[in-house]
């Protein structure tokens, strides 16, 4: 069996559930389950809902309805699947009217709310299936064995889903069904709704198949697969042909949004191979992310870059030969909520990256104690996927690159992960540095200067695979 999984783009209207189904076809020998997100842009609709009922208190679902109701009339499926819909609009309907009334807004009630947009995608895509002779059953996430905890917004599955969602699952496929199953949502153990975070739904994919030891799990996405940069940023950046777990999570984690960061660990434990395809463009290649993925190692592989982030440098004397200095200092973030993500240090120094959102008041009075604090914002991340075993090649063409470029590097680390270098500069210079270092590393037309003086000969020749569409990424 395989393992299918089509973003909110890939199915978010008529022509790309005829699309998805062509797809479908095209592999159904090879058992394929399939998981997809909500529709379109439902999932923001549907958190747009929500404000307006807490805030102003104001229902309204139209634009949902409407997404759904004319997918069903374009795509001629009959009324009982309007019924079956009109039944989850009611509920979504009364528990906004709940909102509105209470003015108030629980990361429960939330979790339940955004749960629709995925239980009425698969209703419609399994009635459209079957309409075309592929004999599909819409399946919500729970009803095959998604147990997570009761973290909403964020919930982790609990272990045991992996054999439920095994037994389950071969089950249906057995008597040679295909499973349309919800992304993203799971119950917890008292039978509330929960969510796997944003863009979630390749998480779900992934469990799947290394719970049913799955042949592949194919991405499908609106771009070519996993691209060399962010085409918004790099107009020619191109897929990457092969690429290992560990370099793939690594993007994620930086900004590339082409899969949801946590999604890779199942089928890393597993060994399942995760195909990243292009709806809009099948016959591309698309990334192929495995175990031994690019067995021989390009310089680089991929270059991101994450806006919006905050750099805290922390100097103190005190810190010199202290047992326990960095456990009070990291402490100090963890009692705060925060989560740091880059840090480097030296014997009295210790820098590190926040997200931009965190406030930093408490911490930052806390931290003033024992160490001078200087927090500086507007950073941003940019991250190298490579080969570090060749991180001083690395590091001095990217260095050189910088030089060229007038940039000043604030900050470097390198991931102990062994497959990227981050560093960090201010935020209005990355997008150029990025253009720059691709164009080095990659050569093309985008960034950079034409005949840097930067040295070193492109790095790496990803083989072509067609344009992404310009619809940008589908998370
Ligand atoms: N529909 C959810 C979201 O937009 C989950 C997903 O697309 O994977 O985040
Ligand atoms: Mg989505």
């Amino acid at each position: 069996m395989i393992v299918m999984k089509f973003g909110g783009t890939s199915v978010a209207d008529a022509e790309r559930i005829r699309n998805v189904t062509e797809i479908v076809r095209s592999q159904e020998k090879r058992k394929p389950v399939l998981v997809l997100s909500a529709m379109g842009d439902t999932t923001d609709y549907i958190l747009e809902a929500a404000g307006d009922a807490l805030k102003k208190g104001f229902v309204s679902i139209e634009k949902i309805e409407e997404i759904h109701l004319k997918a069903v009339s374009d795509l001629d499926l009959g009324p009982v699947l309007k019924k079956d819909l009109k039944t989850l609009f009611w509920d979504m309907g009364s528990l906004l009217t709940g909102i509105s009334l209470t003015r108030e807004l629980t990361g429960r009630t939330k979790d339940c709310l955004v749960s629709f947009g995925e239980r009425l995608s698969v209703r419609i895509a399994a009635a459209y299936l079957r309409n075309q002779k592929i004999k599909a059953q819409a399946i919500d996430a729970w009803d095959v064995g998604f147990v997570s905890d009761s973290n909403f917004g964020q919930a982790e599955l609990r272990n045991e889903s992996f054999v439920r969602i095994a037994s389950s699952l071969l089950t249906v496929i057995a008597e040679g069904i295909t499973p349309v199953i919800t992304g993203f949502i799971a119950k917890d153990e008292s039978g509330n709704i929960t969510t796997l975070g944003r863009g979630g739904s390749d998480l779900t994919a992934t469990v799947i198949a290394a719970a049913c030891k799955a042949e592949e799990v194919q991405v499908w996405k609106d771009v070519d697969g996993i691209l060399t940069a962010d085409p918004k940023i790099v107009p020619d950046a191109r897929p990457v042909e092969k690429i290992n777990y560990e370099e793939a999570a690594e993007l994620a984690y930086f900004g590339a949004q082409v899969l949801h960061p946590r999604a890779m660990q199942p089928c890393m434990k597993s060994g399942t191979p995760v195909l990243v395809k292009n709806s809009y463009n099948p016959k591309a290649p698309g990334t192929r992310i495995e175990m031994n993925g690019g067995k021989e190692p390009s310089l680089i592989r991929a270059i991101t870059s994450r806006k919006n982030i905050t750099l805290v440098d922390l100097v103190s004397t005190y810190m010199l030969g202290q047992p326990g200095y960095l456990a009070k200092l990291f402490s100090e973030f963890a009692a705060a909520g925060i989560s740091v993500d880059m840090v480097a240090t030296s014997e009295v120094s210790v820098s590190l990256t926040l997200d931009a959102v965190y406030d930093l008041g408490a911490v930052k009075r806390e931290l003033s104690r024992i160490a001078a604090v200087d927090v500086k914002t507007n950073k941003a991340i940019v991250t190298i996927v490579g080969d570090v075993r060749r991180s001083s090649e690395i590091l001095e063409q990217v260095f050189g690159v910088c030089r060229d470029m007038g940039v000043q590097v604030q900050m470097v680390s390198q991931g102990a992960s062994k497959v990227n270098i981050s560093f960090i500069v201010n935020d209005e210079e990355a997008p150029e540095l990025v253009k720059a270092l691709h164009r080095h590393f990659f050569g093309g037309k985008t960034g950079g200067k034409p005949n840097g003086k930067t040295g070193g000969k492109p790095g790496d020749k990803t083989k072509k695979g067609g344009k992404g569409s310009a619809k940008g990424v589908d998370a």
